[in-house]
């Protein structure tokens, strides 16, 4: 891989290579969006659509593409994205990754896209992709990833708060019960991020919480924030 710093050679065959046999990642806010477009709960997404795969060091889950790891993605119909306008940031930025801030090339011998002489500037890459919310999601869910890795508190040993937190971070609407309708996918992934917070806060105070009052605890942060800041 190599930074692109203005201008790389790209122009996409529609081949779908990149749609096969990949492992590509998602974050929360790639789910919600997901969910969005198809109209069904971030549940019926994880159940047909997504894996989680364990990083063993940490305990973390990170969700994948479950189709696209061994075949095509299930998304994808005659070589066409059948989500294309709520694809996850990983399909909108390929053949291009970021990784600390900068845009690298990825090594893909599958694109013969990378062989095209048409030239294009990386910010006309990046708009055409419509990235920008995306991006910045992603910071988020990167920040609150890298805190969660450096816990240290046993908190990812415990196996209900590390269900919790998985819930919280990737399944909002279960959580819910599919009852938040009404908020968008943005206002999904900002509360389910404060949620986060407030379970580590009920963990770090080691409050002697059974399930039932750390359920209902939430409930009430969650309940506070939607009236502060969705109404
Ligand atoms: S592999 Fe390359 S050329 Fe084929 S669809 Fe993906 S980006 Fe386009
Ligand atoms: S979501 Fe769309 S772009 Fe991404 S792998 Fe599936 S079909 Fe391809």
């Amino acid at each position: 891989m190599y930074e692109v710093a203005n201008k790389f050679n790209f122009n996409c065959h529609m081949t779908a290579c990149c749609c096969q046999n990949m492992e590509i990642f998602l974050n929360p806010y790639d789910i919600l969006k997901i969910s969005e477009n198809l109209n069904v709960t971030t549940t019926e997404i994880i159940d047909e659509f997504i894996l989680f795969l364990e990083d063993r060091e940490t305990g973390l889950f990170r969700p994948i593409l479950k189709s696209a790891r061994t075949g095509l993605c299930k998304f994808n119909i005659d070589k066409l994205c059948t989500i294309h306008v709520n694809r996850p940031l990983s399909c909108r930025l390929f053949p291009l990754a970021r990784i600390s801030g900068k845009f690298l090339l990825q090594q893909a011998p599958f694109c013969t896209g990378l062989t095209d002489i048409t030239s294009i500037k990386l910010t006309d890459y990046l708009n055409e992709s419509s990235v920008e919310e995306y991006l910045s999601m992603s910071d988020l869910y990167h920040l609150k990833y890298d805190v969660l890795k450096n816990l240290n508190n046993g908190l990812l040993k415990n196996e209900y708060y590390n269900n919790l937190l998985n819930i919280l971070l990737y399944d909002i609407d279960f959580f819910y019960n599919g009852e938040l309708k009404n908020i968008n996918s943005k206002d999904k992934f900002t509360l389910s991020l404060y949620l986060v917070d407030k379970l580590l806060d009920i963990f770090k105070l080691n409050r002697s919480y059974d399930k039932k009052m750390i359920i209902e605890e939430l409930f009430m942060e969650g309940d506070k924030f939607i009236v502060k800041n969705f109404n």
